[in-house]
């Protein structure tokens, strides 16, 4: 059932006349025609701090440089290098950890020292923390995002690359990495970790995800 209540935004956007600036084709709901100037200039101010300053900088730079050339991968290697990271730290999954083996491998030869970590290090049963033993279908062990997090902490990365944790696992990894974090690969175990396969299908194979909810 559709939610006529809900607030229009970007989400529901035709126009995306912002890309452009053309002020005539903003519709009345537009966040740029409708937007406070003290919480724009609020962000634009955060971009002078010297940090984020040369990440967006640095950023732009490998957009604009390797539009459509290079992959998810070498952008990564290229971002890190131009921030001027020395230490990377991996933060991967278990089940992807020959996938972040090959990644290190990449990143070695680009120089880098690399420290990773997966998700089952502490090796700590679910039970111990409260999740249901039913979740043991999936493994004994529990996911350690915030162990993973503080583990890189200690060995003062530069950057962290996430590699396949979970929804919400990953949450938690970017809430506690003192490091800034990119992700190179998000988990998806039925697409191959492709999340767009879903969208991309909305009108066939997943058209029930669009089917109206019955009210709970
Ligand atoms: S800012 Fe305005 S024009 Fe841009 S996507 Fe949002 S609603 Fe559309």
């Amino acid at each position: 059932m559709t939610n006529q209540s809900q607030t229009l935004s970007c989400i529901d956007c035709a126009a995306k006349a912002c890309k452009k600036g053309e002020v005539e084709k903003y519709p009345a709901f537009c966040l740029t025609r409708n937007m406070n100037p003290e919480l724009l200039q609020e962000a634009l101010n955060c971009y002078e701090e010297e940090e984020n300053h040369r990440i967006m900088i640095n950023a732009a730079n490998v957009e604009s440089e390797f539009y459509g050339k290079m992959t998810r991968v070498e952008e990564t290697v290229e971002f890190a290098k131009r921030i001027g990271a020395k230490r990377i730290g991996i933060a991967t999954c278990l089940g992807l950890l020959d996938e972040a083996k090959i990644f290190a491998k990449i990143l070695r030869k680009n120089g880098f020292e690399v420290f990773g970590i997966c998700c089952k290090a502490g090796a700590v049963p679910k039970t111990q923390i409260g999740i249901e033993a039913k979740c043991e279908n999936s493994g004994k062990n529990m996911c350690n995002p915030i162990l993973q997090a503080k583990r890189l902490n200690e060995a003062h990365t530069d950057l962290n690359v996430v590699i396949g944790l979970c929804v919400g696992h990953d949450s938690l990894f970017y809430k506690y990495s003192e490091a800034l974090v990119t992700t190179l690969v998000s988990k998806d175990r039925v697409t191959g970790h492709n999340p767009c396969a879903v969208l991309y299908n909305i009108n066939s194979y997943y058209k029930d995800l669009m089917a109206d909810k019955e009210e709970k």
